[in-house]
């Protein structure tokens, strides 16, 4: 997607080589512009999947969900939650996530309520990188039986092992940039 790689290059920002951020459109500040031009194509890639949900992990893919959900016929998005509340069902399906820009793991949790096994899910996220993030959700679409119909990602990192990962076991991606490397401060794509 030409419009969302140019944006990365005029304001995306490296943090070594491993790292991109993207704060000032997609991550912190959203370009709501931008956002909607890539829930089009998401909904281009995916509407012939039978899509039923969007799930997401919260916080930055909640906006991405919900501008894509808008271009499918009235389909709902959930995130799953990372913090445990009093306002929390009790009845969740939970997972474990490895986040390396934190280097910490955290939990996952989606309400049994919001999730069933008639449910053919679309993840989408901002990033894929090592691939943890949707192992995660795939893992509580697979506790719910539910359909893992494909994902979504934004931007994938595509000189870290995620993108192989997930397609080596058979999973629909859409990845709109695939970064091939970062040196220097610079991005390069793949083709
Ligand atoms: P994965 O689970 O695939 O290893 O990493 C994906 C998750 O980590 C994304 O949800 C995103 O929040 C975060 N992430 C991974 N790489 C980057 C990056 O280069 N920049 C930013 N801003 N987030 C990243």
């Amino acid at each position: 997607m030409n419009l969302l790689k140019d944006k990365i290059l005029t304001d995306g920002h490296a943090i070594g080589s491993n790292i991109l951020k993207v704060d000032s459109f997609l991550n912190h500040q959203i370009d709501v512009k931008l956002l909607d031009e890539i829930g089009k194509v998401f909904y281009e890639r995916f509407k012939e999947d039978r899509i039923t949900k969007i799930l997401t992990i919260e916080a930055s893919g909640i906006a991405l969900a919900v501008i894509t959900a808008q271009y499918f016929d009235n389909i709902p998005v959930v995130f799953a939650k990372k913090t445990e509340s009093l306002n929390l069902d009790k009845d969740l399906y939970t997972s474990e996530v490895y986040s390396f820009t934190k280097n910490k793991s955290y939990k996952i949790m989606v309400s049994k309520k919001y999730i069933n096994s008639t449910d053919r899910i679309l993840i989408i996220d901002d990033f894929l990188a090592n691939g943890k993030a949707i192992l995660g959700l795939k893992e509580i679409i697979d506790q719910a039986n539910a359909t893992l119909a494909g994902a979504g990602i934004v931007i994938e990192k595509g000189f870290q092992e995620g993108g192989d990962i997930i397609r080596d076991m058979g999973i629909k991606i859409e990845s709109l940039a695939i970064i091939d490397s970062i040196e220097d401060g610079v991005v390069t794509f793949k083709n």
